[in-house]
């Protein structure tokens, strides 16, 4: 490695120097879409960031040496809600949903995370860590089928979000009175109608809450402690204070994740998004309008990840228009190897608006082989092109040697051969087309970056 990294952790409330736990396997967890609707950008926002600190941990440790887990909760009242709305059963909506998200972050050119865990295929896990924490006399159990954490139980809480229990009690929403201990306790499982998607559990027929299955799928993949949590700064509370209560408790109170990262507040020209100043904006509606993946990505940058954004579409004509100007000097593209200057940067806790401001300088100076590295680390390409590939370029190329092999095969009469590679790799997240003389590949909605790497 280089240099240092520094990353400020919201935990500690200072800018810290970054040592992983284990150099060989650097572990980042971050929340992902509740998936009932199309992706907006302020849900794009946390998947670039954490997409340039991904890149970045990849090329200072190693591409191999760093796994990210983003998770996909398909567990909510919202999707209930859309389903009963709407007609259309639960699975048809997350899936949807799940494919929409994949396609506009694809477009974006955010590479895949190694895992994208659904919270529908961890309840056994959750079950196991409620268990747990009631054994231990950190949850309980209500009559009405309910358990709720409690959060006097846990010294700590209210670390991150830096309040004491009493201010934390001001202003929370008041669910449940009656049976909880203390308005702050938060439900970790609750009971489930005929009409809502239930489990079998110790306490009956229910849901798992949303907190609990971040808690539950960290661990599970990336085990009891972790280097990076990240997400928006909207989840510091009560979200990320109560995942760090649950898995605090329930392992053996080893700290959680060691460092927190945030990102700031999405607005759109000034105001806050919100479907009623119809002023909703989609990575989709991006799409649709013809700006190209490279200038949002820009445009997203150009505000440091801590601070607000204000979403203006002026910036990002005239961030089509830089891009332009570079690309018409371009050279070799596909070499990432970071100039100095940007990152020094990026080493100051992701200073991508310094970086790019760097850029402009190596534009000024004639540094074009310079400029066209960092342009290849952002992933900011010429318009048009479809160099925006969502695995890496290593991986890429083994699927198309996959596929000339199942091609040969075929030729030579193999089908056995050629039938196992095709299914070999459908079972790692590619489906294969063919069409006449043609194959083709595309991503599914379950690829497992780990399974694809091991074929
Ligand atoms: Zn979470």
């Amino acid at each position: 490695m280089k240099t240092s990294l520094f990353l400020y952790n919201s935990f500690s409330r200072i800018k810290e120097v970054f040592k992983p736990l284990d150099k060989k396997n650097i572990r980042m967890y971050v929340c992902g879409p509740t998936v009932y609707d199309r992706a907006h950008i302020g849900n794009a926002r946390p998947v670039l960031v954490f997409d340039i600190l991904f890149r970045l941990l990849r090329y200072l440790y190693g591409e191999d040496n760093v796994t990210y887990v983003r998770n996909i909760t398909d567990i909510d009242d919202k999707i209930n809600a859309k389903a009963l709305q709407s007609g259309v059963n639960i699975e048809s909506i997350t899936e949807e949903t799940i494919e929409w998200f994949h396609k506009d972050m694809d477009f974006l050119g955010a590479l895949r995370p190694n895992y994208e865990p659904r919270a529908t295929a961890y309840v056994s896990q959750m079950i196991e860590m409620i268990t747990k924490l009631t054994s231990l006399s950190f949850a309980y159990p209500t009559e009405d089928g309910h358990v709720f954490f409690e959060v006097e139980r846990f010294a700590d809480y209210g670390r991150l979000s830096n309040k004491k229990l009493g201010e934390l009690n001001e202003g929370v929403r008041i669910e449940n009175e009656d049976s909880k201990r203390n308005p702050l306790d938060f439900v970790l499982w609750k009971p489930s109608t005929n009409e809502e998607p239930g489990w079998d559990s110790p306490w009956g027929k229910g849901r798992p809450g949303w907190h609990i299955e971040c808690s539950a799928m960290a661990k599970d993949i990336l085990g009891e402690q972790f280097d990076i949590h990240g997400g928006g700064i909207d989840l510091i509370f009560p979200h990320h204070e109560n995942e760090i209560a649950q898995s605090t408790c329930s392992n053996d109170m080893k700290k959680f994740a060691n460092f927190w990262l945030h990102n700031g507040f999405l607005k759109i020209e000034g105001e806050k998004m919100s479907k009623s100043l119809n002023n909703f904006l989609t990575v989709f509606d991006l799409i649709k309008r013809d700006f190209s993946a490279s200038a949002i990505r820009y445009n997203m940058l150009s505000t440091h990840y801590r601070q607000p954004l204000d979403w203006k579409f002026e910036r990002l004509a005239e961030a089509e228009k830089t891009l332009i100007k570079w690309n018409n000097k371009k050279e070799s593209r596909n070499e990432v190897d970071l100039p100095k200057q940007v990152l020094n940067a990026l080493l100051d806790d992701i200073n991508t608006p310094l970086s790019i401001y760097e850029m402009h300088q190596l534009y000024k100076n004639e540094k074009f082989a310079d400029l066209n590295k960092a342009c290849a680390f952002f992933g900011f390409v010429p318009k048009g092109r479809k160099d925006h590939l969502p695995i890496s370029p290593e991986l890429s190329k083994k699927v198309n040697n996959l596929i000339k092999d199942r091609n040969n095969a075929r030729l030579s009469k193999n089908f056995l051969l050629a039938d196992k590679i095709r299914e070999d790799l459908l079972g790692a997240g590619i489906i294969i087309k063919d069409s006449g003389q043609e194959t083709t590949w595309e991503l599914s909605t379950n690829l497992e970056i780990k399974k694809l790497k091991e074929l």
